[in-house]
């Protein structure tokens, strides 16, 4: 294993004495952990760089109810230190408070290897899984953080069940607001969308399902959400109603915003091929990147599902195929 980078090492340069991994894996989420369980028992040398703590996410949910193998629901900090313990356990070395600000792409010499820039010191994998997730955009409302995950979500594949006749609210009115309504639909017994605007701003045809549930839905626009209350769960929103300048207090058994996704990829835009919107596109059955000897997996990649279970897939996927690389057989081999 390699040494940690003697603190008198200049900014920027790479530990002549540091190892060059096999694999090296950004992000410490589901889709990372899963990856580096993989890499570590095919016993390949794995460093996991995560710039927070191991886990992602899945750390702002208390109770997940869909991840296989678990029958009752498990706690997602829970989930997320069962997932590092099992990676550490075949030797992965986890790096924490390590962010990744640039990659550099193998070059044509004789160092074959990728070269990831942290903000003072330097990495270098022959092989690199990016497994960086995305954010959902928050309101940025008072009691927001507080009532995460406990009646204030991001997902309704995720959530939606918990809700079983109740009265949620939606916020957001493009097409994921109105579908992920539509979804809610089928458990809670009523829906309030918030609209900051005065209309929906997602395709007829999701509309015309979403009124076919007639007085189940109600629609308040030009209303902006200033605050989530409640003491231990989500009692209800102060709204403003923008047109009257007047705040009001909406009584609801949860939230979901659904106002934009952000893919953790800043730091990628000049080195891989990315969506419009910043997910990293790969091929979709081996999550190749555009570059040789770079696999994305998890939230992050384009056309994907964004849950739990998919990321830990992705994760497996990329591991296997980067293993299938460095063992010679070409990053376009599968197995098969
Ligand atoms: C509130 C909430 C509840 C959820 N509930 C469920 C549920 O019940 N069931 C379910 O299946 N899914 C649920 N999800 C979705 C699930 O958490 C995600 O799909 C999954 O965690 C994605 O894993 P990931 O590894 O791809 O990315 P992430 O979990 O986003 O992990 C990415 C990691 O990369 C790190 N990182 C980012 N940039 C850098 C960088 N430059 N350098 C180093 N590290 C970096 C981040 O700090 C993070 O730790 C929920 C999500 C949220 C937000």
């Amino acid at each position: 294993m390699a040494d940690k980078t003697p603190p008198s090492q200049p900014a920027g340069e790479v530990d002549p004495t540091q190892e060059t991994y096999d694999i090296i894996i950004v992000g410490a989420g589901i889709a990372g952990l899963s990856a580096a369980i993989y890499t570590t028992r095919e016993r390949l040398s794995t460093l996991v760089l995560e710039r927070q703590l191991p886990g992602g996410q899945i750390l702002l949910t208390a109770r997940v109810e869909n991840y296989p193998g678990f029958p009752e629901p498990i706690n997602g900090m829970e989930l997320a230190d069962r997932l590092t313990q099992q990676a550490k356990r075949f030797g992965a070395r986890i790096e924490t408070g390590a962010e990744i600000v640039r990659v550099e792409p193998a070059g044509e010499g004789a160092e074959r290897h990728i070269v990831l820039h942290g903000k003072d010191r330097r990495f270098r994998g022959r092989a690199v899984i990016l497994s960086v997730g995305s954010e959902y955009r928050r309101l940025g409302a008072p009691g927001e953080k507080r009532l995460m995950g406990y009646g204030v979500s991001y997902c309704a594949t995720c959530d939606a069940p918990f809700y079983r006749d109740k009265h949620v609210m939606v916020v957001g009115g493009g097409d994921t607001a109105v579908d992920e309504g539509i979804h809610i639909l089928d458990f809670a017994k009523r829906v309030t969308f918030v609209l900051r605007g005065q209309e929906f701003r997602a395709e007829r045809i999701l509309l015309d399902e979403l009124f076919s549930h007639g007085d189940r839905v109600t629609v308040l626009a030009n209303t902006t959400v200033e605050e989530i209350i409640g003491e231990k769960r989500v009692e209800g929103l102060v709204l403003r109603d923008v047109a009257a300048d007047r705040k009001y207090l909406y009584e609801c058994d949860g939230v979901f915003v659904f106002i934009g996704l952000d893919p953790n990829t800043a730091f990628l835009k000049d080195t891989l091929t990315l969506t419009e919107g910043g997910f990293i596109r790969t091929d979709a059955c081996r999550l190749t990147t555009s570059v040789p000897g770079i696999w994305a997996a998890g939230d992050v990649r384009a056309d994907t599902l964004k849950q739990a279970a998919t990321a830990a897939a992705d994760g497996v996927t990329a591991a296997l195929n980067a293993k299938q690389y460095l063992r010679g057989k070409g990053a376009h081999m599968a197995r098969t």
